[in-house]
């Protein structure tokens, strides 16, 4: 590397649609010369992108912000604070409180960073143009990658601010996508994981109110060379029988499914303008048990919502205990001033909250528990996604039915005989020879 060449340092908070946004402006950055670097200190830039869908996501964005900035004092030039902070907090008042930062961009302007950077400053002049939008620098282990279909919401539950800071849906063409997906596997991706605010709505705003991921899974499943296409984020009533149709009928996709239910009792469903009730959510899951009987099923819930009684969560939690989902995540209310479930009357404690988030994820685990134990003696393909901090002689990896970044891995060691490491990005038979509570310990018996 010359003594001239820039360097940028990046930091993508919360959740997986902000990695993407943050591996685009890599790859911005990359056309205007800037190497990336995992070292802050060699930083001539230095980019944060945020979260503050919560106030706990906004004081994690916060000291990262300030003790990146730090590095000022050194060698960076340049700090860039991009996404939903800014969009949530007007700019002029991230300037006075945050003067250690020389740009705020809010999601609809993160296209122009590398335009932004290149006239804000001088000592940071390109050695190269960009004269595009360009792609993407993956962030990634090897084989994996997000990809966006949309960004925005038009839904309005009540505890999400996430329209307010993304706007409403736009959908990207499914041309574009399709590109994107070949283009991912030409650089050996195997596994995308579809993202949007409300992916079942995608297309709803391209085709007059029509939604279409039905067929943009048909083209996606077409895709040479994709092993596992993940959908996240399904509302629950955006899934209808045409899509689990399509998706039963799909040879590439991963048997897993995410439908963030929330809660199950119809009055905290309503309060929380979810536009469904228990009926529907009961009979979606039997039907997705029913049909699709291999497939794993995540959910989120939300405990202490205003309204919420201890009878309606005796409600949830007897439901989770039932439907036994292969995977689950627990969250607390937390009022956020922009959500209108903010105003709303009857907030549980906060200890009752925490009593009431405890007691699931008490329960969760021991349905993980069990679960993980079914999978001991079986074999199942895990695509390596990186070596065990633990143990050199352990790799880790993640079966069909195990997302990236929520769910549990499979650690993986090598087969007696086998001269070589595992290879980060490909697939490997494993027979499974141990299990915790979310995860599992197997043997690699081959590649495939
Ligand atoms: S579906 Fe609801 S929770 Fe999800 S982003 Fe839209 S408004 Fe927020």
């Amino acid at each position: 590397m010359s003594d001239d060449t820039k360097q940028a340092y990046a930091v993508s908070l919360g959740c997986p649609r902000n990695r993407v946004d943050t591996e685009k402006m890599l790859s911005a950055l990359d056309s205007l010369g800037f190497e990336s670097t995992l070292v802050p200190e060699d930083a001539d830039l230095i980019l944060v992108n945020t979260c503050a869908f919560l106030g706990s996501a906004v004081k994690e964005s916060i000291e990262t912000i300030l003790e990146l900035a730090e590095n000022k004092k050194h060698k960076c030039k340049a700090l860039v604070v991009t996404g939903c902070f800014p969009a949530r907090y007007k700019n002029e008042l991230l300037k006075r409180e945050l003067p250690e930062v020389d740009l705020f961009l809010d999601p609809s302007q993160e296209d122009m960073l590398a335009e932004l950077v290149r006239l804000k400053s001088r000592e940071l002049s390109p050695k190269r143009d960009v004269s595009r939008k360009t792609g993407r620098m993956l962030t990634t282990p090897a084989g994996s990658a997000y990809l966006r279909v949309s960004d925005g919401c038009n839904r309005q539950c009540s505890f999400c601010i996430i329209p307010k800071l993304r706007g409403m849906q736009k959908s990207r063409p499914i041309e574009e996508i399709l590109l994107e997906a070949k283009d991912l596997v030409s650089k050996g991706v195997v596994e995308i994981n579809l993202v949007a605010q409300d992916l079942s709505a995608y297309g709803r705003d391209l085709q007059g109110g029509r939604t279409c991921l039905a067929d943009l899974l048909v083209e996606l499943d077409k895709v040479k060379g994709l092993e596992w296409i993940r959908c996240m984020y399904l509302y629950p009533s955006g899934i209808d029988d045409q899509l689990i149709d399509v998706i039963s009928k799909m040879s590439r996709i991963a048997p897993y499914l995410d439908v963030p239910i929330q809660h199950v009792s119809s009055t905290v469903l309503k309060a929380m303008k979810r536009g469904y009730g228990y009926n529907r959510v009961e009979s979606l899951i039997k039907k997705l048990r029913h049909r699709l009987p291999r497939f794993n099923l995540r959910t989120t819930v939300m405990v202490g919502h205003p309204g919420e009684t201890g009878k309606d969560f005796e409600e949830l939690l007897s439901f989770i205990q039932r439907v036994r989902f292969e995977h689950l995540g627990a969250f607390r209310f937390s009022p956020e001033q922009e959500a209108s479930a903010f105003f709303l009357e009857g907030r549980p404690t906060a200890g009752e909250s925490y009593n009431r988030w405890r007691r699931i994820m008490a329960v969760q685990r021991k349905i993980a528990r069990s679960k993980q134990r079914s999978y001991i003696g079986r074999e199942v393909d895990v695509l390596i996604t990186g070596q065990a901090d633990e143990s050199t002689m352990l790799n880790t990896g993640r079966h069909s039915g195990q997302a990236p970044d929520v769910d549990g891995r499979v650690y993986v060691r090598l087969w007696e005989e086998s001269p070589n490491q595992l290879e980060v990005g490909r697939i490997y038979r494993v027979k499974i020879e141990k299990a915790m509570d979310y995860d599992l310990l197997g043997v690699a018996l081959e590649g495939r």
